[in-house]
């Protein structure tokens, strides 16, 4: 039996409608439909995992931080990268993603 497709595999499918910021054949990046920031992007892998410490290769592993690195310096140029991991954690969307969070006018409130 095969799972059903997460929230963001439907995103990449074309499923569900998203603005698009970035896309190469492994990653895609998206506007945040609830932005806690100025500027709210999250970085998907489109290989699938739950969760950021479901990733065990380590190429794989550099990569999305490289991915996520390079589309928020070249967006934002200042930024915020963050991890949800786990309910407790505040992951609402099980599938892999890292927030890019910027545009705070004067740098961001706390520091
Ligand atoms: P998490 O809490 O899992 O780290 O983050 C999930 C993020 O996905 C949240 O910031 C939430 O606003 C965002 N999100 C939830 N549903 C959608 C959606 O349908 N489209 C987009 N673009 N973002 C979504």
């Amino acid at each position: 039996m095969t799972n059903a497709p997460t929230l963001f595999e439907r995103i990449i499918a074309r499923d569900i409608p998203a603005e698009i910021v970035y896309e190469d054949g492994d990653y895609i990046v998206i506007k945040d439909i609830a932005p806690k920031a100025p500027v709210h992007l999250l970085v998907i892998p489109k290989k699938f995992s739950a969760r950021i410490d479901d990733i065990v290769g380590e190429a794989e592993m550099g990569r999305l931080w490289l991915t996520a690195s390079r589309v928020a310096r070249q967006q934002l140029g200042d930024y915020r990268l963050v991890v949800n991991a786990g309910k407790g954690g505040g992951q609402e969307v099980f599938h892999t993603h890292i927030h890019i969070l910027g545009g705070w006018e004067g740098g961001h409130p706390v520091g």
